[in-house]
């Protein structure tokens, strides 16, 4: 037996989490049985996603339960097997983040190279947020040389990796973001126009017009990007950040007759349902990563008890590229 420290849920939030809405509890974890493995985490991730589990409502993944450890995206290595598949040592992707240590009978264990990149990656470029640029981009958007592509959220995980894919298949790229210096990094990254959406509307930025529109952040935006579409245009719908934290849902966009007399097509996915993506994406990604075709940028939280901070700050913007917190030795 050993111990270990975890997040739990403590009260469900209502609008922005606030800090007393999560508990740091310290728990026993006890040696692996038959076919379990022991996992001490390197990085957990935050993901915006995780704002609409700790509502009670019925959703594509179940809610959090309240006194319970929330879970998430995280990378770490077995240091006790009694599994067939993993031996100790190996450097695991897994779902059971928001703790330092975790116990895991081997579902959902994904092993990861160190030798391949960091292993932060991981959770980020090479890792479930690069597979969603990957696949809205490339599957559902289908992008074809020469046209615009606006992409919101675009110093975020999703968005920074969006934006150059889709340089890389010949498209013009604009791109939206909540700061001067996320500004000026997506101009560093090759984005032929971006805007700080603080500072300037959407709907001046897109006056040009557009012809595809990955939309992380819904809202205001998403009317714009409506407004600003040309003829047979598409709309990636990928999230919607910009509305996690709304109490009463917002209205819809005034102009959704956009849709039907621009032939437009709105098509949201969601990136669990396209897991066998994961061999081309990665073949892809690890590539362009390599040669430095697709750049990325992690900003990194110390320590689990300052998770919940991390979350709050993924959602006030605080992060450029991938938000993660670090909760033990990395290779
Ligand atoms: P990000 O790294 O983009 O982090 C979230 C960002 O949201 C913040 O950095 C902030 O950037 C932005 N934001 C917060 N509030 C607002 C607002 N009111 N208006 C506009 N932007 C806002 O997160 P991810 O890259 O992980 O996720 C991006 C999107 O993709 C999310 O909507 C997420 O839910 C979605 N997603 C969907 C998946 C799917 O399967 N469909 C899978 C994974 C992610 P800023 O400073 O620019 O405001």
């Amino acid at each position: 037996m050993t111990t270990s420290r975890e997040i739990q849920l403590a009260a469900r939030p209502r609008g922005m989490p606030r800090p007393t809405d999560f508990a740091l509890v310290e728990v026993d974890v006890p040696e692996p049985g038959d076919g379990e493995v022991l996992i001490r985490n390197a990085y957990m991730s935050v993901d915006p996603y995780m704002r609409g589990r700790m509502n009670d409502v019925k959703s594509y993944v179940p809610p959090f339960q309240l006194g319970e450890a929330l879970n998430g995206g995280a990378v770490g290595q077995i240091i006790a097997s009694r599994s067939d598949r993993f031996t100790e040592g190996t450097w695991v992707v897994h779902n059971l983040g928001w703790r330092e240590l975790a116990l895991s009978d081997g579902r959902g264990l994904f092993a990861f190279d160190p030798a391949l990149a960091p292993v932060s990656t991981g959770l980020g470029v090479l890792g479930m947020p690069g597979l969603t640029a990957y696949v809205g981009l490339l599957d559902i958007g289908r992008p074809r040389p020469g046209e615009t592509v606006f992409v919101s959220g675009a110093a975020g995980a999703v968005g920074s990796a969006v934006g150059q894919i889709a340089k890389l298949k010949g498209c013009r790229v604009i791109g939206s973001a909540g700061s001067p210096e996320k500004v000026a990094w997506l101009r560093e990254l090759g984005f032929d126009e971006a805007f700080d959406y603080h500072v300037v509307s959407a709907r001046d930025a897109l006056s040009e017009g557009i012809d595809l529109y990955f939309d992380n952040v819904g809202g205001p935006t998403l009317e714009a990007a409506l407004s600003a579409l040309r003829k047979h245009g598409r709309v990636v719908a990928c999230g919607a950040v910009s509305q996690y934290n709304a109490i009463e849902p917002a209205p819809g966009p005034r102009n959704l007759a956009f849709v039907v007399g621009k032939r437009l097509r709105i098509e949201g996915f969601i990136i669990s349902d396209h897991i066998d993506r994961t061999p081309a994406f990665l073949a892809d990604m690890a590539t362009w990563v390599r040669d430095g075709a697709v750049r990325y940028r992690e900003t990194v939280v110390e320590g689990i008890e300052n998770a919940p901070a991390a979350f709050i700050g993924l959602l006030e913007g605080e992060n450029i590229g991938k938000m993660l917190v670090k909760v033990g030795p990395e290779p």
